[in-house]
Formats: C-alpha cells, sequence, structure tokens
C-alpha cells in the first residue's frame, strides 16, 4: 500500500477485494488519535454526536439526488427473494464459479457514501430555531478505481455537518475550512486547500462541476499520502439550499442551507505515516498532542 519499505505489521493488509484493507493496531492508534482530535476541535459547538450504519436507505439516497450525480460510485445491496426450491437450482452455481446472483434482486439499503446523507432527513419538514449540528462517524463505499494509494472504496469518515441560515452555513463552512488547515499543518503535514469539485457523472458533467468551481461550494486540503501522491485528506462542503429543498426543512422561514466538514480517517492516517514513519511512538510529541488535542 505504501511506497517505501517500513515493517510489514504495522501496515494495512490487503484483501481479496481491492480497495479493502484490514488494520492492524498501529493503525487503529493513528485513527483512535484523529477520533480524539476532531473531538477535542469540535467541543466549542454543541454538536449532537451520532454513529452512522455502513447502510442507508436507498430512498434517502435517491431522494438526496444522489444517484442521480454519482451513479457510478454507488455500491447497491441485493438480496434473494426466491424461496429454498428454487435457490436448489442455483447453488451449484457458487461451486462452479456461475452467476449464481441472477434471480437477486436490489434491497431497500445501499451502502453508505458519505456520512453526513442519514443526517439531513432527520430534520424533515422541521423549522430551525437555530442552527443544527451534527457528529458523525461512518464507514463510507464508494466503487472508487483503486489501484492508488489511499484511493479506498471502504473507508472511514467523521463529518461535522450543520444546517441553519445561509449566513451561518457559510460562515461555519469558512471557520472549520481554516481550523482543520491549521491542525493539519501544526501536524506538519504540507496542506494545500483548493477549490475541487466532485465526480459527477455523465452528460451533465462539466457543466456541474464548472458551477460548483464558480461557486466554491467545495475546498479539499490536499496532502501527500505516499511519495508524490497527492490526494484529499478533508474537505469542506457547502451544499446552499440542496438538503433544506429536498428535506423541506427551513431556518428563518427560508429554505434551509446545510455545509459539512469531511475528515478522511485512513488517508489522514496515510499522510501522517508518510509524513512521520509508522509507528506514533516515533513521531514528534508535539505533533502526537497536536493531532490528539492536547498540544497547542
Ligand atoms: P468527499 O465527500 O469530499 O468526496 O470525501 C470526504 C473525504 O473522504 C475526502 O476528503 C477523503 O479524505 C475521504 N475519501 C473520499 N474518497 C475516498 C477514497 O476513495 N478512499 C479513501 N481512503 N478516502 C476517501
Ligand atoms: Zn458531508
Amino acid at each position: 500500500m505504501l511506497d517505501h519499505a517500513v515493517a510489514e505489521d504495522l501496515l494495512p493488509l490487503s484483501t481479496e477485494a481491492a480497495g479493502v484493507y484490514l488494520f492492524g493496531e498501529n493503525f487503529e492508534e493513528i485513527i483512535g488519535l484523529l477520533r480524539r482530535g476532531i473531538t477535542a476541535m469540535a467541543a466549542a459547538e454543541p454538536f449532537r454526536r451520532l454513529t452512522i450504519p455502513p447502510v442507508i436507505s436507498r430512498r434517502t439516497i435517491e431522494r438526496a439526488g444522489y444517484v442521480g450525480s454519482f451513479p457510478q460510485l454507488l455500491g447497491t445491496v441485493h438480496s434473494y427473494p426466491g424461496d429454498g426450491r428454487s435457490w436448489g437450482k442455483l447453488s451449484p452455481l457458487v461451486e462452479s464459479g456461475g452467476d449464481w446472483y441472477r434471480d437477486h434482486t436490489i434491497s431497500d439499503v445501499v451502502l453508505l457514501p458519505a456520512a453526513c446523507y442519514p443526517v439531513y432527513p432527520t430534520l424533515e419538514g422541521r423549522e430551525l430555531a437555530g442552527p443544527a449540528r451534527f457528529h458523525v462517524d461512518a464507514t463510507c463505499f464508494r466503487q472508487e478505481a483503486s489501484s492508488e494509494t489511499g484511493r479506498l472504496r471502504s473507508f472511514r469518515m467523521v463529518e461535522l455537518v450543520t444546517a441553519g441560515t445561509p449566513d451561518h452555513c457559510a460562515s461555519w463552512r469558512e471557520r472549520w475550512l481554516a481550523r482543520v488547515g491549521e491542525w493539519l499543518s501544526a501536524a506538519g503535514l504540507s496542506v494545500s486547500v483548493e477549490v475541487a469539485d466532485d465526480p459527477f457523472f455523465g452528460p451533465g458533467r462539466k457543466l456541474f462541476q464548472e458551477a460548483q468551481r464558480l461557486q466554491e461550494l467545495k475546498f479539499e486540503l490536499r496532502v501527500a499520502v505516499s511519495g508524490d501522491t497527492v490526494q484529499a485528506i478533508a474537505s469542506a462542503n457547502y451544499h446552499k439550499e440542496h438538503f433544506g429543498e429536498v428535506f423541506e426543512f427551513t431556518a428563518g422561514g427560508e429554505v434551509g442551507h446545510t455545509a459539512c466538514t469531511a475528515f478522511g480517517l485512513e488517508r489522514i492516517a496515510l499522510a501522517l505515516i508518510n509524513a512521520h514513519g509508522p509507528a506514533v511512538r516515533d513521531w514528534p510529541a508535539e505533533v502526537v498532542a497536536v493531532l490528539g488535542g492536547t498540544g497547542a
């Protein structure tokens, strides 16, 4: 997974599925440190903490517009609706490598593509008296081409999410973009903050991406995760009225706006390993303190 030679037991183990890794204790120590650091940064605001399952209602993802915009990334969940007798005809196909799944049908859940999606329908139909804030932690899935270091299909994401008025969401996003940049820089990472776009799919792709860039709706914090491979390790997003319109919540009598800050935990861990080496015990004490939220 990483270019440079380091002790094998310190690094994620690959599996039969490309872009799906097993993580050992050392890697999880870094993930734990990041979770503590994010929690410490979030302490000044009244976030509601939610642990998010790795699946989400298919209807929510359809309504949220994800299928329309990113069908290539979505992992669907299928199951077998038939009876035992008809399965008898299909079961030999498992051994022979045939298409035993040919009668499977799509279920009412899909794999969660981003940690913040489950939050928006919880606001459905509400008038927000003040900003809503959520701190969510989830395992996400995206059907990514996964040959590049750090481009996983199954990865963990912590997000801070807010909903409220346009002014609140715009300034909240700006503040968190700056805060996350400071945190990562103080941890010894060389961060570049860039206007970005999402990988929209299909004929309207370019237009959507240009509009997103023009309005500066997405910023990415990009860092080397291995050698010359630079990737987004976090992002700060302003969705404007998108989710407020779909889920019909309001703030100050107008359609509610939303914003989120996303931390890609494996990528941040890889960037730190790339900068400081694989074992936390060998990292500078101030880096560990800053990351875990106990430093300056
Ligand atoms: P976004 O919703 O901005 O695309 O993703 C939020 C964060 O999740 C990214 O900044 C990145 O850190 C992480 N992320 C997104 N896609 C992948 C991926 O394919 N692999 C890994 N490891 N992390 C990802
Ligand atoms: Zn989000």
